[in-house]
């Protein structure tokens, strides 16, 4: 085994492969961009060597800075994750050249599945049964488009060099087929260079389902069932889950078959996923299933197979790699209950998944796992993290195991509406939506499932009125009992709140709600809210949702839904509290970023003056009223709390 590894990645699969081999006694390096410094992986690791900017290109995908951070370190052997540079032949022979071990296939494995089209002659070759289409070298328009027809419409034209999707047309009549060729082209030459496509039949209801293998560098090669991943998004998976529902004892032998067979035929070493699409449009059939294509290096989803067969596939990659046979023969490999993994994500679900950003402000996992299943989190972040643009925008992986798919999916549900995100919009809604799904529940999936119910799986309902309560309640002080002090916080002091009543201002969207909360003489709290929300008496704080709050806003829980609201900026006060006397102070130490105005400009009421960034947030700050600036805080000041950032000339209106 290795005494030191390298591990060339970032986020939750750093974690993850630091975890095992921690337990197996390896030392690790973490390698780190400039956005990744305080990141999690860099925490966790024995070593961290920072390798660049933060723009992947920069950082994660060098290659050279990469094999000389693990010399450097006196690492034995390159752990490349998923993505990055874990599916890059020319990066392997890099590492080989420097006399260090690539944990994964051989370089020569991977040109031979790097491409779609070449991979699909090899299988044919193989005997492992491909999507009936064409997959030749030649390009022409004209052909393609005839080859199209022999094939039978509907096709779907993929860019041989394609992953994550792109470049991939679904194309229904062949008046359609020559624009869609033409944007799968364009697609294809921005995401890879290369815009050579090949076209294939589309399958029917077709369900994605892979078989995970492993081979040593012993001519061994072994499978570990099969995954079902066919609750996609735009052929991006969202729920994958082991075994695939209605699997048939038939169609499991031909497929896992066919997987080792394919293999087999590369001499593959280390993890590996064999991709199949099946046509489940009468059942499953076993001559209905067919070859894509070949992942080969550890999938996003392996957990959801390592829980149903107890195996740990980054160890086997650890122990394959340094020259130790497969664990187990196929004999002793067996399939116990069933798993699913969810896949928690920064981004908006109603608009169509555009990635989010932002801050974790608020970042909780359930603690135990749901009665009667177990339970792994993987993540690569904490609260306080930030959600960058620079990288993949996965904050966690959910993952259950329970005795039995109904029973694993019940463990899903809960542990969805016990996940409390704020800070950034997330997916944990749509998650529970298609968890609750009544086809989905009854294994009826296939990969037109979450398209065809979009529109309920991303409606969120309106936040109710004891939401609403519950959000003005946790923007006092008297929603947070025993919280540390918020300097957000507009009241000013518990100690004295029973004798106030709080106006609190809320916005929820477009809606601005306007709420009264006042303590009674019990200590409890009573919460008014104006039309047209009917007025709520809140009684029991216990029983009220959970809410976090952070910089300018609340997030309510309810089940698996984070209804945010705006809270009217302190600093809105501060303006209202300084324009009496003609200033606008800090609520809080920051940093002025950027300043706007100029001692002498006559400003109106609302008008941008300034950028405060306090507790990593950026804020605002306008003029309150118009009138004559006569002293503003000098850009890149670091200001503490109560420093006057603007002041006003005795002119200015109140
Ligand atoms: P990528 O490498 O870009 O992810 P894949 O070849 O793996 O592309 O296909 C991605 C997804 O597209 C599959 O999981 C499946 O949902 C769908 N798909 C691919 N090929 C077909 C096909 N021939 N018929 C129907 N759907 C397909």
């Amino acid at each position: 085994m290795f005494g030191k590894i390298l591990i060339a990645n970032r986020g939750e699969i750093a974690c993850r492969v630091i975890r095992t081999a921690r337990k197996l006694g390896v030392r690790t390096v973490a390698v780190y961009s400039d956005a990744d410094a305080r990141a999690l992986h860099v925490e966790m690791a024995d070593e961290a060597v920072h390798i660049g900017p933060s723009p992947i290109g920069e950082s994660y995908l060098r290659g050279d800075k990469i094999v000389a951070a693990t010399l450097a370190t006196g690492a034995e052997a390159i752990h490349p994750g998923y993505g990055f540079l874990s599916e890059n032949p020319d990066f392997v022979d890099q590492v080989t050249a420097a006399g260090l071990v690539f944990i994964g296939p051989s370089a020569a494995s991977i040109r031979a599945m790097g491409l779609k089209d070449a991979a699909k002659r090899l299988m044919e070759t193989a005997g492992v049964p491909v999507v009936p289409g064409y997959h030749g070298e030649a390009q022409e328009i004209v052909l393609l488009a005839s080859k199209a027809r022999e094939i039978g419409y509907p096709v779907l034209i993929k860019a041989r060099a394609g992953g994550g999707g792109k470049g991939m047309r679904r194309v229904d009549h062949p008046d359609d087929f020559s624009e869609a060729l033409s944007g799968a082209r364009r697609e294809a030459k921005a995401a890879f260079g290369d815009d050579r496509v090949l076209v294939e039949k589309y399958v029917d209801k077709p369900r994605h389902i892979e078989v995970q293998v492993f081979g040593d560098n012993f001519g061994n090669a072994v499978h570990l069932f099969e995954r079902d991943c066919s609750a996609q998004r735009r052929h991006q998976k969202v729920i994958e889950e082991a075994p695939a529902p209605g699997m048939t004892p038939a169609l499991r032998k031909a497929m896992t078959e066919a997987a080792v067979k394919a293999a087999k035929a590369i001499n593959y070493s280390g993890a590996g996923t064999i991709e199949f699409i099946v046509d489940a449009s009468e059942g499953l059939k076993a001559d209905r299933f067919w070859f894509m294509e070949m992942n080969t290096r550890l999938q996003v989803e392996h957990p959801v197979t390592e829980v149903v067969t107890g195996v740990d596939l980054v160890e086997w990659q650890l122990r394959v790699a340094s020259g130790e046979k497969l664990p187990k023969t196929q004999g002793e490999i067996a399939l116990s209950g069933h798993a699913f993994e969810a896949r928690l994500y920064a981004e908006d679900a109603a608009k169509g998944f555009l990635p989010a950003t932002g801050m974790l402000h608020h970042l909780k996992f359930p603690d135990a796992p749901p009665e009667g299943a177990a339970m792994r989190i993987e993540t690569g972040v904490r609260a306080g993290d930030a959600i960058s643009p620079f990288y993949d925008p996965m904050i966690a992986k959910l993952v259950v195991h329970g005795k039995d798919r109904t029973t694993a999916l019940g463990a899903l549900r809960d542990a969805l509406t016990r996940t409390e995100v704020a800070g950034s919009t997330v997916n944990t809604a749509f998650l529970a939506a298609l968890a609750a799904d009544a086809d989905f529940a009854a294994g009826d999936v296939d990969t037109g499932l979450i398209g065809r119910h979009q529109e309920a799986l991303t409606a969120i309902p309106a936040p109710s009125d004891e939401t609403i309560a519950a959000a003005a309640l946790a923007a006092t002080d008297a929603g947070a009992p025993g919280a540390a002090a918020d300097p957000w916080s507009t009241l000013s002091g518990y100690a004295h709140f029973h004798l106030l009543a709080r106006r609190i201002r809320l916005r929820h969207g477009e809606e601005n709600i306007l709420a009264r909360v006042s303590a009674r003489p019990d200590g409890r709290f009573q919460v008014a809210l104006e039309a047209p929300h009917d007025a709520v008496n809140t009684h029991d704080l216990r029983t009220m949702p959970h809410a976090a709050r952070w910089p300018g806003h609340v997030t309510v829980f309810e089940g698996a839904v984070g209804y945010t609201f705006a809270v009217p900026d302190p600093l809105a006060k501060a303006d209202e509290a300084g324009a009496a006397s003609g200033s606008l102070r800090a609520p809080m130490p920051g940093l002025v970023k950027l300043v706007r105005a100029a001692a002498g400009d006559a400003v109106i009421k609302g008008q941008p003056l300034l950028i405060l960034e306090a507790m990593k947030m950026e804020h605002m700050i306008a003029a309150p009223h118009d009138g004559v600036i006569a002293e503003i805080a000098a850009e890149g000041a670091q200001v503490s709390d109560g420093t006057v950032l603007v002041r006003f000339a005795e002119d200015g209106q109140g």
